[in-house]
């Protein structure tokens, strides 16, 4: 499905159900809730040093990909969260992974559920969560599933949505990757990007803290997210990170969270009529080249397909290694010129490739 969709459309607003008017919607609060002093020492300092926090998050059952590690601390963390929120007078919001974390939460009057990127990736799953939601309309933040598959994420969407709850989210926690990457789980900006394509009326919320594994990153992603217009931030934050029984080297103290969210410079995601008018031109100019790639490439392919004729005909492999190898050279010295990196280029071959295979394996059929 390429096409804008409608389908979701009675998502309600961020602003309508959060009654919060504050840019960005901010969630902060530890990766796990610890200990009843840890938790109100975090709240306590989050609301003193990041009042732009509109809503507090702990972990109370924390999926931990191997055994033997901190599980949390169960049922009992959710008076010691709940509690707190009141205090301080922010609502609170933490993860379920199955109904009997949902009947627990609605008891201990949580204000909003979060699923979990393991969660997301299981229907099953889902779907007993949401029947156990079924009349219920209680907000739920779906974060992305590990692997990078947005049908997944928005079926998971969907599926709360058909047991009729329209407070709906998605979180953006980054993907899950085999081999190194300066990201514990790279961002991967196109699939939310496209989420917003397809779904403009599903809220973003990016959590930095899961992205970069490393309060290093935590500030560059939170600027990154407000560039790409996204509408919110979870950020885990804790009063003593180092300690912090669980993602210790992501999470950071409520006083540079605050730092951080006082220097994000957030920018309007609509161009106001009349103050742009050279931002139009340039669009008009950005239109008509990319008109010109699209014919371009459709001329490329049909030469393509010729070639798949002389190769059928002589009994030639489609994918020819020399050739391509000889493709990518020329690619990579042409670009030399113009700025580009490297690395770009080779992805854009690389699916320029994928397609001029698919239309010779058409002929070869
Ligand atoms: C979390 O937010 O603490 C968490 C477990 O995140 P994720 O599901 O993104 O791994
Ligand atoms: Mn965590």
């Amino acid at each position: 499905m390429l096409e804008a969709n409608n389908s979701l459309s009675k998502i309600a607003p961020l602003q309508q159900w959060t009654k919060q008017q504050k840019v960005p919607f901010v969630i902060a609060g530890p990766c796990s809730a610890e200990t009843e002093t840890q938790v109100q020492n975090t709240v306590k300092s989050i609301v003193e040093f990041a009042p732009q926090v509109s809503m507090l998050r702990a972990g109370i059952w924390k999926p931990r990909t191997r055994p033997n590690s901190f599980e949390g601390v169960g049922e009992i963390g959710l008076s010691w969260i709940k509690n707190a929120s009141v205090e301080v007078g922010l609502p609170v919001i933490v993860e379920v992974a199955n109904p009997q974390h949902v009947e627990q939460c609605l008891r201990a009057g949580i204000d909003a559920l979060w699923i979990g990127a393991r969660t997301t990736v299981s229907p099953f799953n889902i779907q007993e969560i949401a029947d156990s939601l079924r009349g219920i309309n209680i907000p739920v933040l779906v974060k992305n599933p590990v692997n990078p598959d947005i049908e997944l994420w928005l079926g998971a969407i969907e599926r709360f949505y058909n047991v009729g709850i329209d407070k709906l989210a998605a979180i953006h926690r980054g993907f899950s990757i085999y081999g190194k990457s300066i990201y514990r789980n790279p961002p991967m900006w196109e699939i939310p990007i496209e989420l917003r394509r397809r779904f403009p009326q599903i809220p973003i919320i990016v959590d930095p803290s899961h992205i970069g594994g490393s309060s290093d990153l935590v500030q560059p992603l939170s600027q990154q997210a407000m560039d790409m217009g996204f509408e919110g931030l979870m950020i885990e934050t804790h009063e003593n990170p180092e300690k912090a029984w669980s993602d210790a080297k992501q999470q950071i103290t409520p006083k540079i969270l605050g730092e951080i969210l006082q220097k994000l410079e957030v920018c309007a995601t609509k161009i106001e009529k009349n103050n742009l008018e050279h931002l139009s031109e340039l669009r008009t100019q950005i239109d008509r080249i990319d008109d010109y790639l699209v014919e371009l490439m459709g001329e490329r392919m049909q030469i393509s397909e010729q070639i798949g004729n002389l190769k059928k005909e002589h009994r030639l492999t489609i994918h020819q290694a020399e050739r391509w190898a000889e493709i990518v050279k020329r690619a990579l010295e042409k670009s030399k010129q113009t700025g580009l990196t490297e690395e770009f280029i080779l992805k854009l071959f690389q699916q320029i490739h994928n397609e001029s295979i698919r239309h010779q394996e058409k002929i070869m059929k």
